[in-house]
């Protein structure tokens, strides 16, 4: 087990395309590419990520991890399993967006209310090469969205319509996470 490193915000490597994977890289079980996922899930877990992109890690590559299971700051979303995702494009983006909170290991301590359409369509290949193809909607399809984002050089920030509705992850627990109206 590695916990790898994660790049933050100003580190150029979140704004750069990421390469694609060639899938003949991934036949070798006990190959550098494998360990690397390995790695990339354990970083996912040891930082209490929902998912990782390989981006965060300071790698340019097409590879993205997701899991979720009663995370703390996303309190109440159905589970994902654990999810690797080689080579993922999203389309089929459907019109009608929701806005959520997002965070990010990358920005750290910031909270963001940000717009995602509410279902979309997934086409991967998981570790062993096989092709992934899905429609995803509610939670997942924002973690998708989020994550395959990083591989397009893009952080939730820039799909943020109001910058109003950004803040630190202590004030948005004070001033923002009131979900009842006070009567
Ligand atoms: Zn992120």
């Amino acid at each position: 087990m590695a916990v790898l490193k994660v790049a933050k915000l100003g580190n150029p490597v979140l704004r750069q395309i990421a390469k694609q994977v060639d899938l003949k890289e991934l036949a070798d079980l006990q190959g550098e590419l494998q360990n690397f996922i390995d790695d990339m899930i354990d970083t996912m877990r040891e930082e209490d990520g929902v998912g990782l992109a390989a981006p965060q890690v300071n790698r340019s590559l097409q590879v993205v991890v997701l899991e979720y299971e009663n995370n703390e700051r996303y309190p109440g979303e159905s589970s994902i399993p654990v999810t690797v995702l080689v080579n993922p494009v999203l389309s089929d983006y459907s019109e009608e967006k929701a806005l959520g909170w997002e965070s990010c290991l990358s920005l750290v301590d910031f909270r963001g209310l940000v717009p995602r359409s509410t279902s979309v369509t997934l086409k991967a290949y998981d570790r062993k090469g096989d092709k992934i193809e899905k429609h995803a909607t509610g939670f997942e399809a924002v973690v998708l969205q989020h994550e395959i984002d990083h591989l397009n050089g893009k952080v939730f920030l820039d799909r943020m319509e109001d910058l109003t509705q950004l803040a630190y992850q202590e004030e948005f627990e004070e001033f923002w996470l009131k979900k009842d109206p006070v009567l």
